[in-house]
């Protein structure tokens, strides 16, 4: 109950960070349990959240359980993971290993548990999964479907597969079979998949309440030098930066209470449209590689959470 009264009080947008554990020696960022995050590089900045989130995939899942809980009672919710490629996104996201699902497997998981609790009773659960690799919808749960273009006033994309589900088991096969087919991507065209936003939607109806909830790894934030690339990558580049600063905007609207977000600038927002509008329960993680050298980028990713707290 005391959760939940949290969540009301601090209205629909939630700001948490999660710094992965160094790969070396070496860390630039120190965190507090009071949600404060320092960054060290010759000077030294704070940043301040309203949950440093700490531990293991676990450990990070019963921080965000309550928000499972929201999505049951009808509210629609969408979870993001923000920050540089390497940052951990995917990690938290989709999940290291088997021992250690992340939060789209997590959720669906609760979600069948609470309906089991329920004896089952009568509900109606759907799947689908996407990429969105600049601005073309890739279906990630049949093979062959791609650049679905045209989405919906409502956020529906006509075409894509939307499968009904009955049970976590066969969610947990579904959204392995999406997650092999984003693997495939990175390997064969060379981290195709950190360059590209994915997006897991669970429609959940229970006891005649309909809710939506969205689970999205975004694409790397890292600012490239447009010096630097040619070609396809500059359009790569274009996209990720006009779909994650659309993003920010209608995140910053929405957290004033704005009366026009606007959704309509990148595909990646229109789709996330219903899902974050009105009640919608959104929550960012923002996610931070901590060696010194990833202070640069590191910085972004919290200045850019800040924006939106
Ligand atoms: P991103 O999706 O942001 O590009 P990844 O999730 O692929 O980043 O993480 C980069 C690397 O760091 C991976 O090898 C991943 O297993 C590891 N990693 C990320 N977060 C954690 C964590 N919390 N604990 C342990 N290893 C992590």
């Amino acid at each position: 109950v005391l959760q939940d009264e949290i969540l009301e009080l601090k209205g629909n947008i939630r700001v948490y960070c999660r710094v992965r554990p160094p790969t070396g020696d070496d860390s630039a960022m120190k965190v507090s349990p009071s949600g404060i995050v320092t960054v060290e590089d010759g000077s030294s900045s704070e940043f301040s959240f309203e949950k440093v989130l700490q531990g293991d995939n676990e450990e990070v899942y019963d921080e965000i359980q309550p928000f499972t809980d929201k999505l049951q009672e009808g509210f629609n919710c969408t979870v993001f993971a923000y920050g540089q490629t390497g940052s951990g996104k995917s990690h938290t996201m989709w999940g290291g290993s088997k021992n250690e699902p992340g939060i789209n497997t997590r959720i669906i998981q609760d979600i069948f548990k609470a309906i089991d609790e329920d004896k089952r009773g009568e509900f109606s659960l759907s799947l689908s999964v996407l990429e969105i690799y600049r601005e073309d919808i890739k279906d990630l749960l049949v093979e062959g479907k791609t650049k679905l273009k045209t989405i919906k006033a409502c956020g529906d994309i006509p075409g894509l597969t939307e499968l009904a589900v009955s049970s976590y088991e066969e969610v947990l096969d579904l959204l392995q079979y999406a997650a092999s087919r984003r693997t495939t991507r990175a390997t064969a065209m060379n981290e195709h998949s950190s360059r590209s936003h994915s997006v897991v939607t669970v429609k959940l109806t229970r006891r005649g309440v309909s809710s939506k909830l969205q689970l999205v790894d975004l694409a790397g934030s890292e600012r490239v030098k447009r010096s630097e690339v040619t070609g396809e990558q500059l359009k790569e580049l274009a996209s990720i930066n006009k779909s994650l600063s659309a993003l920010g905007d209608c995140i910053a609207a929405l957290s004033v209470k704005a009366k026009h977000v606007p959704f309509r600038n990148s595909r990646l927002t229109q789709l996330l449209s219903d899902s974050m509008s009105n009640k919608a329960k959104v929550l960012m993680i923002c996610c931070a590689a901590p060696e010194p050298e990833n202070v640069k980028e590191s910085k972004n990713t919290l200045r850019w959470a800040q924006r939106s707290a």
